[in-house]
C-alpha cells in the first residue's frame, strides 16, 4: 500500500509539475528529463542493493533487468542532450540503440525464469543464453533501426522504430502477464504481477506516445512520459518487494533439468537468417546493404562463439551434477543405514552396500526380488499396505521385520517416501531403514531392570515385616524349650524352631536382593575368587561327571567386592549349571572364563551345555521367585539375590549369547586401588617365600 502511494504520489508531482512548468520550455525539458530517468534509475540502485539478498538465476533475472534500466537512463540522457543542449531532439540517434537494448532487457530477463528457484548450477547456462538473446536484439536494432539512421540516404526508419517499440512492448506484456499465470502458486507470482502490470501500462501509453511522436506532438515534461515512468516505477515496485532467494534449496538444491541447447541456437541462426534474407528479399541502396552483410557476418560469429560458450558452460554445468551425484552415491553407499528403491510395483530398483551385506544377497540377484519377498513370511500384504500408505501420506514410517538370505529375521525401523514424476505419478519408493535388534535388547533390558526395582522395592517392605514376627516367633519357642516339657512337645518345639530358622533364611536373602550397598568390601583378585569356588565345587561336579573348564586371564583382575556375596553369586550361577547339566543328559561341561574387556569392566562368563534357558523364560529368570524347577529344589532367588549383589557393586548381571546351552556374564568394575593392593600382596607372598 505503501509502494503504491508513493508511485501515485511520484506521477501525480510529475504531471503537476509539467502543467506548472508548461510556460517555460528549458524548466520544462529539466525537469521533465530528470523526472523521467529517476524511476528507472531507483530500479537500478534497488537491485543493486538487495542483490546479495538473490542468488543463482534468481540474482540473474534481476540483474538484467537492472541493467536494462541503467542501459535505458544512458540512451534518455542522449536524447535529453539532444533537447536541452543542441536543442535538436533527435529519436534517431546513437543513443536509440541504448533504449531499445536497455528497454528489451526486461523481456530477456524473464527467460532466467526465476520462478523455478535459485538453479545456481544452471545460473552460467543461461547467463549465455539471455546474452545471446541480447545479441538478437542488438541485431534486429542495429541492422533495421541503425543503419539506416548512419548511412546517408536511406529511407526514414521512423515507422519501423516505432513498430518495434511497440512490439517489445507487446511481447514483454505477453510475457509478464504469462509468467505471472504460471507462476500463481509460487512467492514470485505477486512479482510478475507488478511487472505485468507496468509493461501494461508501457503497452497502452505506447500507442499515445506513438501517435503524438508521429504528428510532431511530444514534449518532455508532459503526461506522455508517463509511458516510460508508469513502468519504472512498476519494476521498481516489483523489485522492492520481490522474495528474496530461499537458503535452503540452495545447498541440496536437485539439479534442474537444462535449457535445452536449441534455446541458445535460436538467435544463432535467426541472425544470419533474417540478415541475409532481408538483403535477398528487399536489397535497398548499396552501401547499406554492406554494412548489412558485414554487421550480419559479425554478429553470427559472435552468436556461434556465444554458442560455443553455452556449450562449455552446460559441460560445467554436467560436471558438477556429476560431481554431486557421485557425492550422493558415495554417502548412500558409505551410510551404515539400510537404503533401498524400489519402483512402483516394489521390485527392487537399488540397494546400497549396507542393504546388500546384512541382507546377503548380490546386486543382480535383488533385482529379480520384491519389497516383499525380502519380509519375514505371512506378512506380505503389509508391503501394500506401505505403498498405499506412503502415496496417500507422502511418507510411511513404522517397523517390520526383514528376512535374509539364510532365513534369519531382524527388526529395522523404516521410512518409505515415494518418489514422483512430473505428472504425478509415482515411480519409486525410498526406504532407508535401521537394524534396531540392540535398540529393542537395550529395551527389554531396561524394562527387565524396572521390573526388578519395582519388585525390589515391595520385597524390602515384605520381609520387613515377616522379620519382626518371626523373631518373636524364635524367641518364645527358645524360652518354652527351656522349661521342661513332655518329649512329643519338644519334638514340636525342635520342628517349629528349625522352620523358623529356614524362613528366617529366607528373609535375610530376600533382604540382600534388595541391599543396595554392600559392606566389607575388600580388593580382591576375580581370578581367585572364582578359583575358590570351583575348588570348592570340584569333588561333587567330579561325582556328577561334568568337566569343568577354568579360563582365568593371565594376569591378576583386581575388584573391590565383599569377597562372600561374589562367591555366592558365582557359587549360585555353578549350581543352576550342574543342575541344568543333570537334569539333561546327565553329564556335561561347564566353561568359566574370565578376562578384562575394554571398557574397563571385569568379567566372569559361565556356560554349560545343558539345555538352555527357553526363550519364553528368558526374560523372567532375574525374577524373585521364579523357578522352572520342581517345588522344595528351587526357591527362585538365586539369580535374583545374585542380580541384586552385582548391581550393589556397580556391575551387572546378564544373560548372553542365544547358544545351546545357558551363558551368564557377571561384570564387576576394576579397581585401580585394588590392583595396587593385590601387587603388595603378591611382593609379600614372594618375599616371605624367598626368606
Ligand atoms: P532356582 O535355581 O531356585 O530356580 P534361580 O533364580 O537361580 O532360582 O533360577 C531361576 C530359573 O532360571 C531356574 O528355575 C531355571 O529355569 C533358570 N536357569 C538358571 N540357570 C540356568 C541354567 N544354567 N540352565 C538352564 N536354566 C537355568
Amino acid at each position: 500500500m505503501a509502494y503504491t502511494s508513493i508511485g501515485l504520489a511520484y506521477l501525480i508531482l510529475y504531471a503537476v509539475g509539467g502543467w506548472a512548468l508548461s510556460g517555460h520550455p528549458l524548466a520544462l525539458a529539466l525537469f521533465g528529463n530528470s523526472g523521467l530517468v529517476l524511476p528507472p534509475l531507483a530500479v537500478s540502485v534497488i537491485v543493486f542493493i538487495r542483490r546479495r539478498e538473490w542468488v543463482g538465476c534468481q540474482r540473474l533475472f534481476w540483474d538484467v533487468l537492472a541493467i536494462g534500466m541503467a542501459l535505458w537512463v544512458v540512451g534518455h540522457l542522449g536524447w535529453a542532450f539532444g533537447e536541452i543542449v543542441l536543442k535538436q531532439p533527435s529519436w534517431l540517434q546513437w543513443h536509440t540503440l541504448f533504449s531499445l537494448c536497455g528497454g528489451t532487457c526486461p523481456l530477456i530477463a524473464l527467460l532466467a525464469r526465476p520462478h523455478l528457484g535459485t538453479r545456481s548450477e544452471a545460473a552460467p547456462t543461461v547467463s549465455v543464453d539471455l546474452a545471446s538473446y541480447g545479441l538478437l536484439a542488438g541485431f534486429i536494432y542495429t541492422y533495421f533501426v541503425m543503419i539506416p539512421v548512419v548511412v546517408p540516404g536511406s529511407a526514414p526508419v521512423q515507422d519501423t522504430l516505432l513498430t518495434l517499440a511497440q512490439t517489445n512492448r507487446l511481447l514483454l506484456l505477453l510475457g509478464t502477464v504469462g509468467a505471472a499465470w504460471i507462476a500463481r502458486d509460487t512467492p514470485w507470482g505477486r512479482t510478475y504481477i507488478r511487472l505485468a502490470l507496468g509493461a501494461g501500462f508501457g503497452f497502452v501509453g505506447r500507442f499515445a506516445v506513438n501517435i503524438a511522436i508521429e504528428r510532431g506532438e511530444y514534449q518532455s515534461g508532459s503526461l506522455y512520459d508517463l509511458t516510460w515512468i508508469a513502468p519504472a516505477l512498476c519494476y521498481a515496485w516489483a523489485a522492492i518487494t520481490a522474495p528474496p532467494s530461499s537458503r535452503e534449496d540452495q545447498p541440496i538444491e536437485m539439479p534442474a533439468p537444462a535449457a535445452p541447447v536449441l534455446l541458445a541456437a535460436v538467435p544463432v541462426f535467426l541472425i544470419p537468417l533474417i540478415g541475409y534474407g532481408w538483403l535477398f528479399a528487399r536489397p535497398a541502396d548499396p552501401t547499406g546493404d554492406s554494412v548489412r552483410m558485414l554487421v550480419t557476418s559479425l554478429l553470427t560469429v559472435g552468436g556461434l562463439g556465444l554458442l560455443t560458450l553455452r556449450l562449455v558452460a552446460q559441460g560445467g554445468e554436467l560436471q558438477r551434477a556429476d560431481a554431486r551425484l557421485k557425492l550422493l552415491a558415495a554417502a548412500t553407499e558409505q551410510t551404515k543405514d539400510l537404503i533401498l528403491i524400489t519402483r512402483a510395483d516394489g521390485q527392487f530398483a537399488h540397494a546400497n552396500d549396507s542393504f546388500l551385506r546384512i541382507m546377503g544377497y548380490s546386486r543382480s540377484e535383488l533385482t529379480s526380488l520384491s519389497f516383499t519377498d525380502l519380509m519375514e513370511r505371512g506378512f506380505e500384504k503389509l508391503g501394500l499396505h506401505i505403498s498405499a500408505a506412503a502415496a496417500e501420506h507422502g511418507v510411511w514410517r513404522g517397523t517390520i521385520v526383514r528376512r535374509r538370505r539364510d532365513g534369519s529375521t531382524f527388526p529395522v525401523s523404516c521410512t518409505v517416501v515415494p518418489l514422483k514424476d512430473a505428472d504425478e505419478r509415482i515411480t519409486y519408493f525410498v526406504g532407508v531403514e535401521r537394524d534396531i535388534t540392540d535398540e529393542l535388547r537395550l529395551r527389554d533390558q531396561l524394562v527387565q531392570s524396572e521390573r526388578l526395582s519395582a519388585m525390589g522395592e515391595v520385597v524390602a517392605g515384605v520381609a520387613h515385616e515377616i522379620n519382626n514376627p518371626l523373631q518373636t516367633i524364635v524367641g518364645c519357642v527358645e524360652l518354652m524349650m527351656d522349661s521342661p516339657t513332655d518329649p512329643s512337645t519338644r519334638r514340636d518345639l525342635e520342628l517349629l524352631g528349625r522352620e523358623a530358622a529356614r524362613a528366617g533364611q529366607i528373609v535375610r536373602n530376600l533382604l540382600s536382593f534388595v541391599r543396595r550397598s554392600t559392606p566389607n568390601r575388600v580388593a580382591a583378585d576375580l581370578n581367585e575368587i572364582v578359583k575358590t569356588v570351583v575348588e570348592l565345587r570340584r569333588y561333587h561336579l567330579q561325582q556328577r561327571d561334568i568337566i569343568v573348564l577354568l579360563r582365568s586371564h593371565q594376569t591378576p583382575l583386581p575388584v573391590l567386592v565383599n569377597r562372600d556375596e561374589v562367591q555366592q553369586v558365582i557359587m549360585n550361577l555353578l549350581l543352576n549349571a550342574e543342575h541344568a547339566i543333570n537334569g539333561d543328559s546327565g553329564r556335561g561341561t561347564i566353561t568359566i572364563s574370565t578376562f578384562a574387556a575394554a571398557t574397563g569392566q571385569q568379567v566372569l562368563q559361565l556356560e554349560d551345555d545343558g539345555p538352555g534357558i527357553p526363550t519364553e523364560v528368558r526374560g523372567r529368570i532375574f525374577e524373585p521367585f521364579f523357578t522352572t524347577k520342581e517345588v522344595g529344589e528351587g526357591t527362585g532367588l538365586g539369580l535374583s539375590i545374585s542380580h541384586g549383589i552385582a548391581a550393589a557393586h556397580g556391575g551387572s548381571l546378564e544373560l548372553c549369547g542365544d547358544g545351546p546351552g545357558a551363558c551368564f556374564r557377571l561384570t564387576l568394575p576394576a579397581h585401580a586401588g585394588a590392583q595396587a593392593s593385590i601387587d603388595q600382596r603378591i611382593d609379600r607372598s614372594t618375599d616371605q617365600l624367598t626368606r
